[in-house]
């Protein structure tokens, strides 16, 4: 179904948004702080609005994709949102996506926020992913039309959902960036082919040990720290001996050591028989 959608933000994440709902047969209506950005868009057929009051009054669905919440804010505080459906794919934090569900709920408007699994050239292809949380009603209505950007997943009624989400899985990511550079480092220093060690050994024990990363969550959910892997105690003297490793490379292991320290931790207190699905306890 083809949908009247107002997109205000047309920076490169905004862009490619508004480009592929163009793409995907919706009247599209366009605004920039910066006028020029809307050029390409218009030229394949969005509509160009003067101000964001103009566009937010042309759509009945109003994609927001600005840098950062207060420019948020400072965008809409003009414009007609009563009876509008506001998807906010700015990033957010979690606190800061309730107040703007409730900033909006006051103006009359319905809200759903959103983070965003893609970089922009990843929008409309089949790995990118965009979570939503707050107005139930509001993602039923619109799923459709979201699925041109991105997979849509809605994840609870709560609008803080989605971002508090998108952090975590971006400390997932920013966590298996810092056990790589280490890696890396370590093996540089020995002077073996970094890309052999990154393609042929370590992606595939990576791959191997995400794998058991779903056994941790029931462990966490169930409160139940038991291993039959390895304790930490075995973990404790591991980390020992990597950190002697590194210094004896001449490698500053500081993107890992917070993670010994944890580990010690948990040791003092007692539970060294517990497995490392235990760390989450001490967080
Ligand atoms: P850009 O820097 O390319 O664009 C920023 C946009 O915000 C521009 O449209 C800019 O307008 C606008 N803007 C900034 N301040 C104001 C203001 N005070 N008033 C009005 N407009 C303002 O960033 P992106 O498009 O990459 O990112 C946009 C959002 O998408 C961010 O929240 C980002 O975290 C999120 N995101 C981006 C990803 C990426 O890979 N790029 C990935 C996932 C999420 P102007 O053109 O006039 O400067």
């Amino acid at each position: 179904m083809s949908e009247n959608i107002s997109v205000l933000g047309l920076g490169l994440m905004g862009s490619a948004l508004a480009a592929s709902l163009i793409e995907a047969g919706h009247r599209v209506t366009v605004w920039n702080r910066s006028p020029a950005k809307a050029d390409p868009l218009v030229a394949r057929g969005a509509t160009r609005a003067a101000t964001p009051a103009e566009a937010v009054g042309a759509s009945p669905l109003v994609i927001v994709c600005l840098l950062d919440c207060p420019s948020v804010h400072e965008v809409l505080k003009e414009a007609p949102l009563e009876g509008r459906v506001i998807a906010n794919l700015t990033t957010s934090r979690p606190a800061e996506a309730r107040e703007t569900a409730a900033w909006v709920a006051e103006r009359g408007g319905d809200y759903l926020d959103g983070g965003i699994m893609a970089v922009p050239q990843m929008i409309a292809t089949p790995g990118a992913l965009i979570l939503y949380s707050g107005s139930q009603p509001a993602f039923d209505r619109y799923e459709q039309a979201f699925t041109a950007m991105a997979a849509a997943r809605y994840v609870g009624t709560d609008p803080g959902m989605a971002p508090l989400l998108d952090l975590a899985m971006l400390t997932g990511m920013y966590g298996q960036m810092a056990g790589y550079l280490e890696a890396a480092a370590l093996v540089r220093s020995a002077k073996y082919p970094l890309t052999d060690f990154t393609t042929e050994l370590l992606v595939p024990w990576l791959n191997a040990m995400a794998a058991q990363q779903p056994r941790w969550a029931e462990a966490i959910e169930a409160g139940d720290h038991r291993t039959e892997v390895s304790n930490l105690e075995v973990n404790r003297a591991g980390m020992e001996n990597l950190v002697r490793a590194f210094q004896e490379q001449g490698v500053k292991l500081d993107l890992l050591l917070p993670m010994k320290t944890v580990i010690d931790r948990r040791v003092a207190r007692g539970l060294a028989h517990e497995g490392l699905s235990g760390l989450v306890e001490e967080l």
